[in-house]
């Protein structure tokens, strides 16, 4: 780690911090409730995240964090309460009518089963080249299609003759090799991922994020990551965002907070993952947290992680946090804490 980064803490900053060139995607201070009155749940509280080209962002947390929301924003199926969405430099909320249907294209969603919601009926090659039927001008003939479909199973580690198999004749490593292909037809240049291989075998895994990785270097493809395994997070994504009830409440490059979280939330969550060294499986001695994540309804005041953190102190329940931000001299990249007393140390923290 190197010396010349500086600590501040601050409420100022972005919760992504600076990075470089224009990003492809850009949320700022997106939040999102539903219902009203006392059953207005907050999902999303001033969210931001920001992703460049190219790259994955793994975003976690526990089940309610908010992560499934910030996806159905990112596809454009859910408007914001307010903040802005910036893809490519657009708001995709202003669209419509072509635009929109253009802007779609640009982004699609690998699913945790495919086929969950798909008709058994129809063969890989049909369901692989669905989306066709919205976007017609993708394929303009039988040909284009075919040859396709060709390109996308050899893409995905299929055989061409796999596209003339039914859904229930494939393994979950298979299928979600369709639903990859699926979600490339339209030759999107963001795909979200939501818990992509929590369905399959550990063996398994492997073999489908190993086809996600070589479809970002050689199409270039960028990846919002979904996943509540951390082993998975950290093997695929260049950056991190860890969110809790509705809130990002660290974001770093993954090396970063892996090695060394700033927040006790990110701290207890990777305390309770496996950490995968040479020589052997090791586990960060565990940090148990306290009773269960609080109502959406009904968030705690000052620090919403208060009620749960071993290091909470008064000034946690009676003022928000800031942003602790610590970043390179150059400014390139950030690692950020939403605490008042993150976990920085001489060694690890600037
Ligand atoms: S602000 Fe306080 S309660 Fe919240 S995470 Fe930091 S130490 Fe814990």
């Amino acid at each position: 780690m190197s010396d010349s980064r500086a600590t501040t803490a601050t409420p100022g900053p972005r919760a992504d911090g600076p990075q470089d060139d224009p990003p492809l995607l850009e949320v700022r201070g997106v939040t999102k409730t539903f219902g009203s009155g006392r059953r207005r749940l907050t999902a999303l509280d001033g969210v931001d995240v920001r992703v460049g080209r190219g790259q994955t962002l793994g975003l976690v947390g526990e089940s309610g964090c908010g992560k499934s929301t910030l996806a159905r924003v990112l596809l454009g199926l859910e408007r914001p309460d307010a903040g802005t969405v910036r893809f490519d430099g657009t708001d995709p909320f202003a669209l419509r009518g072509k635009e929109l249907l253009a802007w779609r294209r640009r982004v699609q969603m690998v699913f945790q089963d495919p086929f969950a919601s798909l008709n058994a009926r129809m063969s890989a090659a049909d369901l692989i080249g669905e989306p066709w039927r919205t976007h017609r001008d993708v394929v303009p003939d039988a040909k284009a299609r075919d040859r396709r479909i060709r390109e996308l199973l050899n893409l995905v580690g299929l055989r061409e003759s796999d596209g003339r198999r039914y859904p229930g004749e494939f393994s979950g490593g298979q299928r979600q090799r369709i639903g990859i292909a699926r979600a490339l037809a339209l030759d999107p240049d963001l795909i979200v991922c939501d818990e992509p291989v929590s369905a399959l075998d550990l063996s398994v895994q492997a073999q489908v994020l190993n086809v996600l990785s070589d479809l970002r270097t050689r199409l270039g493809v960028t990846y919002v990551f979904i996943s509540h395994d951390l082993s998975v997070v950290r093997y695929i994504s260049d950056r991190v965002t860890v969110m809790y009830l509705g809130k990002v409440v660290e974001h770093g490059d993954t090396d970063d907070v892996f090695e060394s979280p700033q927040h006790p939330y990110t701290a207890a969550l990777m305390s309770a993952a496996p950490v995968l060294k040479p020589g052997g499986d090791s586990r960060r001695e565990e940090i148990q947290l306290q009773g269960e994540i609080p109502s959406p309804f009904d968030i705690p005041s000052g620090c919403r992680f208060r009620t749960r953190c071993p290091h909470a102190q008064d000034l946690c329940a009676t003022q928000a946090p800031p942003l602790a931000v610590r970043e390179t001299a150059d400014g390139a990249r950030s690692h950020t804490a939403l605490c008042h007393f993150p976990l920085r140390t001489e060694s690890s923290w600037g």
